[in-house]
């Protein structure tokens, strides 16, 4: 037993400044409770008719002596309360050393909260730098399946190695989430989720290779359900068990082109959207293995944070929708004018930009990454230079921030700037100048847009208009439109992204291939064939 009670103590000393009511919230934020006396807690040790852990469990956001791990009770996941009366509950869980739960390194109780819809978030703290472990849970007489999670090498470390997968937009009701079949078997340290991790629309809105449960959703408990629905599937939580993830959101976490406290609808109430908000990301919290800082404060939820892999790389990830300025034109596309040049228009927001331009102030990382959500190449949609159209829902809608990024990194000398990108269903690779719509524009970064794992259904190889694309953008790389996810490989000398592609998610058994793969090499930001 060598994990630290710290967080434990410190929720003892503030239980008098707090309610009870959220004190149950807090203490199954932070959890883990070996030295706190629960008498006055109304747990009850259940005996469970079905298995509680439909959802499987799930570990996140580690550093080199610490993890987070993550387990929700629900029976039945498709109901509201997740088929559980409405009871705290003890859970027991347990770290190993080894998959057969034999040598165990840290263990004790946590208490799953009705105010947080029975999830559990256990930091377990006290681990060993870059180790795997193997963890589970148990409430009642019900044991979960057995996760594996890792934590990441110290600060002052220089690993020789990376293997990370980054994923986005796993619509339920377009396609089957073939592609974490082959993600499970890649050996892999990490994986991020870069948002839409679910699609908030109605029942059949999208299609009919699964249908969601209901009307669009809006309150706690819709999604709730729509999470426990997606979880539910077992190569989605399958691979939450096989290794830590980092996950943050875009915008169908909550709704369609959501920007700051602005519906894409005209006439939404500020009041009533960001009530909506409220559920939306307090359901979030409760499906994802984040830490207590991350615990929204109603409609407001701190996503942006920082990990470091040693010197080797450094990963700030980003909150593109919760703070930005509205989209100009009314979310449609636009040649790059005035308003989209706006310097008053911001992704960031402030308080997230400082912290941005601080880190990338002070990394010493070999390679620094930004693992976010929509485009940062300023690509010409429809290749035509004499009526230009980008879209104002990705980063030329705030063109004059994104120059500003990019002037920083290289004003900074950040060392190898990589950016990492979801949201549009489609691989990209693209080299970033300050500004892509000038050619005498330095080149500053490397952008990979991974595609989506089930949004849009099964894709193509080829889409429409690529000879135009690639003639109208010359950082375009390359570009694709099948399904699946961005693996790469970091060492100190390069960075391999492998565009790993499934042939289909229509029906079961799609198979994956590697389409394209390419290298960028420390200290020049083009891209090359692997
Ligand atoms: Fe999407
Ligand atoms: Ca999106």
């Amino acid at each position: 037993m060598n994990h630290s009670t710290q967080p434990i103590i410190q929720s003892v000393k503030n239980l008098g400044r707090l309610d009870r009511r959220h004190f149950m919230a807090f203490a199954g934020a932070l959890s883990a409770i070996p030295v706190l006396s629960r008498s006055s807690f109304a747990t009850r040790s259940p005996v469970f008719q079905s298995n509680p852990f439909t959802l499987g469990v799930a570990s996140g956001d580690p550093d080199a002596k610490s993890v987070v791990l993550w387990t929700r009770l629900a029976p039945e996941p498709k109901v509201p309360g997740g088929g559980m009366s409405p009871e705290t509950v003890e859970v027991k869980w347990e770290v190993a050393e080894d998959d057969s739960m034999k040598k165990i390194v840290a263990s004790g109780k946590s208490i799953a909260t009705i105010a947080l819809g029975l999830s559990v978030h256990v930091v377990v703290s006290g681990l060993e730098p870059i180790r795997w472990f193997w963890y589970r849970f148990q409430a009642g007489d019900a044991v979960s399946p057995v996760g594996r999670t890792r934590t990441l090498p110290t600060a002052d470390s220089t690993p020789e190695k990376l293997n990370f997968a980054f994923a986005s937009c796993q619509n339920y009701e377009q396609g089957l989430f073939t592609a974490y079949e082959q993600m499970a078997q890649d050996e892999l340290d990490l994986v991020f989720h870069l948002g839409d991790y679910i699609y908030e629309y109605e029942a059949g809105r999208n299609g009919k290779i699964r249908t969601h449960l209901g009307a669009e959703i809006n309150s706690l408990d819709d999604y709730r359900i729509r999470h426990a629905q997606y979880r539910a599937d077992p190569l989605l939580h399958g691979m939450h068990a096989k290794c830590p993830w980092f996950v943050t959101w875009d915008d169908h976490e909550f709704d369609n082109n959501c920007a700051g406290d602005i519906s894409e609808e005209v006439g939404v109430a500020t009041a009533t959207f960001l009530a909506r908000r409220a559920a939306a990301y307090q359901a979030y919290y409760e499906m994802m293995p984040l830490r207590a800082a991350c615990l929204p404060k109603g409609p407001n939820m701190l996503l942006f944070r920082s990990a470091s892999f040693g010197k080797l790389a450094q990963f700030q990830i980003l909150d593109t929708r919760q703070y930005r300025s509205d989209q100009p034109n009314f979310d449609k596309k636009s040649p790059l004018n005035d308003s989209a040049r706006s310097t008053t228009q911001s992704m960031l927001g402030n308080q997230q930009r400082d912290w941005l331009f601080d880190k990338l102030k002070q990394t010493d990382a070999q390679w620094n990454v930004l693992a976010q959500q929509v485009m940062m190449g300023m690509f010409m949609s429809n290749g035509d230079p004499t009526n230009p159209a980008y879209s104002m829902d990705q980063w030329p809608g705030y063109a004059a921030e994104r120059v500003k990024l990019m002037q920083t990194v290289k004003d900074l000398k950040v060392s190898n700037p990589i950016v990492l990108t979801g949201d549009i269903h489609s691989n990209w690779a693209n080299e970033l100048r300050i500004d892509d719509t000038r050619s005498e524009s330095p080149l500053v970064a490397t952008e990979f847009v991974g595609t989506s794992i089930s949004s849009g259904g099964n894709g193509a190889q080829n889409p429409a208009n690529l000879d135009k694309i690639y003639s109208a953008n010359p950082g375009v790389r390359f570009h694709n439109a099948e399904r699946g996810y961005v693996r790469c490989q970091v060492t100190p000398k390069s960075w391999q992204s492998d565009y790993v592609v499934v042939d289909q998610v229509t029906k079961p058994g799609g198979k994956s291939s590697v389409r394209a793969a390419f290298v960028v090499e420390s200290g020049n930001p083009k891209i090359q064939k692997a």
